[in-house]
């Protein structure tokens, strides 16, 4: 047989799907594995939202739909970002994609050229690296400082002629950490003064606490240059609806319009009417959803260090970032197969020596996970 994809082949599987599949594979095998390997919230999708899309397959909207996604969705969108994001876009500035990951994919192929340089900020989240892979470019990793979490002048050492872009995650998954204005402002700075892209992932927006989320296309000229990305799973409990988008200039979201044509043509079109639900409903599900996250979040932080282990700042999203001593990948596979409490290794978001452990699970299975922790005892 003649030989697959080099491309493909050197890229790594997604590391938190992959260890979640494992734990559902012990579940079927009868272990009761507590799961906080991925980052998914445990909520029903709120009734309004699953009522419009019933409602919309239901009288029939089971068709293709515009490319870019329905008009009424483009334009709570773009309402939505004006308003809340404070940056002002129009509805041909947005692209609905199924899932915020395949904003970031579409983004990568419309901005990248073989050989040019994307700049990660690590840790960072699994799935950056194969997307700037699979659109040909070079990832060149800053590690963010782990006392502060904030950036530093130290970034502009990873910027030379080759340089197209920097992805941004604020609030990020796996630390849990939240930009300052300083850092935001930072990146700003460096996409003006050597002309680069922006990709700001803020998907975990609302999920904030105590903090204040800035969308970096509010600051100076960045709407100018920046892929806006966002989605429904995680502030709207949509994981499995496939719901995300971004907004940008129009140039390239005409070119990331090309890339979703060819590839999966749109969003689906009944689920694009929750959507619109989504935003346009009342948000006093997403603050209920918050405040039981913040519930939730307090316990486990305080756990962890009562135990002894070190915690990132978790002031966003819904992840505890633990220091562990030892190798992580080890202590994580002890931890699943010993204690079956899944976890993710830091390594896998390039941060060896932390575990990502998700508090988007019930009160009862998070003290019962600790309890489990606690009783191993290993990786302190
Ligand atoms: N960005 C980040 C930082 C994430 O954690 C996720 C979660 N999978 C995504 C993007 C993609 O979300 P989705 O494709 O479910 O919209
Ligand atoms: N974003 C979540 C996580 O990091 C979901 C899984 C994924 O898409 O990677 O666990």
């Amino acid at each position: 047989m003649r030989s697959l994809s080099e491309k493909v082949g050197a890229i790594a599987p997604s590391a938190t799907i992959e260890i979640s599949n494992k734990a559902k594979k012990m579940e079927r095998g009868g272990i009761d594995v507590i799961s906080l390997s991925i980052g998914e919230p445990d909520f029903a999708t709120p009734q309004h939202i699953t009522d419009a899309c019933v409602d919309a397959l239901k009288r029939g909207e089971t068709h293709y739909a515009p490319s870019n996604g329905i008009p009424e969705l483009l334009s709570a969108v773009s309402e939505k970002i004006t308003r809340e994001n404070k940056f002002p876009c129009k509805p041909e500035q947005v692209i609905v994609t199924p899932g915020a990951k395949q904003a970031i994919y579409e983004g990568m192929e419309a901005a990248i050229n073989p050989g040019d340089e994307v700049i990660l900020l690590t840790p960072a989240w699994v799935s950056y690296e194969p997307c700037v892979q699979m659109a040909g470019g070079r990832v060149v990793k800053h590690a963010i400082s782990d006392k502060t979490f904030q950036l530093d002048d130290s970034l502009v050492k990873r910027i030379n002629a080759k340089t197209k872009m920097i992805v941004v995650n604020s609030p990020s998954n796996p630390t849990g950490a939240v930009f300052n204005k300083d850092s935001l402002k930072l990146i700003a700075d460096l996409c003006t003064d050597y002309d680069l892209y922006a990709m700001s992932d803020e998907i975990y927006e609302k999920l904030v606490y105590g903090k204040e989320h800035i969308s970096l296309a509010s600051i100076g000229d960045m709407a100018e240059r920046t892929i806006t990305v966002n989605g429904f799973s995680k502030a709207y409990a949509m994981t499995g609806w496939r719901l995300g988008y971004a907004v940008g200039p129009p140039a390239i979201i005409r070119e990331m319009s090309k890339v979703q044509q060819h590839s999966v043509s749109q969003a689906t079109t009944f689920a694009m009417w929750g959507a619109v639900a989504a935003l346009k409903g009342d948000q006093k599900c997403v603050e209920d959803m918050r405040k039981e996250f913040d519930r939730r979040r307090q316990y486990m932080i305080s756990e962890l260090n009562l135990m002894g282990y070190k915690t990132a700042p978790a002031d966003g999203a819904f992840y505890a970032f633990v220091k562990v001593d030892g190798d992580d990948m080890a202590i994580a596979t002890q931890w699943l197969e010993k204690a079956h409490v899944a976890a993710t290794p830091g390594a896998a978001f390039d941060a060896p020596g932390w575990i990502r452990l998700s508090y988007a699970a019930s009160m009862d299975r998070l003290k019962e996970a600790m309890g489990r922790i606690r009783r191993l005892g290993s990786g302190k």
